[in-house]
């Protein structure tokens, strides 16, 4: 697990995002970040291994089954930037707004290579949920049962 590229990606005296560390915490929490950048997206991140996975997410994500949503995954994110808001200047990476859509804690059921299944219990994202690896970064995410 490494942060690298999210550092690379971002200078520090000018973005509000924070800079983070690496922590095992083991915390089960997830957030959906609603992104308002170049293109609108739903960041949705998962803490795990003391960092936050992390896939975007361009459709609103799903409240009933089987609604499938591609999720692009991108770098790990720090597991501070789970409370994350605000406001990213223009010409930083990301610029635009964030703002929290959903959070919660999730339950792990299966975490394989191409394969991840989990309980989401948000406020608005509740019950089974999948995530399944098609092609390099490229992930189906969707709601498997209620
Ligand atoms: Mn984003």
């Amino acid at each position: 697990m490494s942060l690298e590229e999210y550092w690379k990606k971002r200078k520090f005296s000018t973005t509000p995002e924070p800079k983070g560390g690496t922590n095992e915490t083991g915390g089960e929490r997830f957030v959906i970040q609603k992104h308002q950048a170049t293109h609108l997206h739903y960041d949705f991140r998962l803490e795990m291994n003391g960092v936050l996975k992390s896939w975007a997410v361009p459709k609103e994500p799903p409240t009933i089954p089987n609604v499938r949503r591609l999720a692009i995954e991108v770098e790990d994110h720090p597991v501070e930037y789970i409370t994350f808001e605000g406001r990213i200047p223009e010409g930083e990476y990301g610029a635009g707004t964030v703002e929290i859509w959903d959070k919660g804690v999730y339950n792990l059921k299966k975490r394989e290579d191409r394969v991840l299944e989990f309980d989401l219990e948000g406020s608005i994202l509740k019950g089974g949920y999948k995530l399944v690896k098609f092609r390099q970064n490229q992930w189906l995410f969707f709601k498997s049962k209620n």
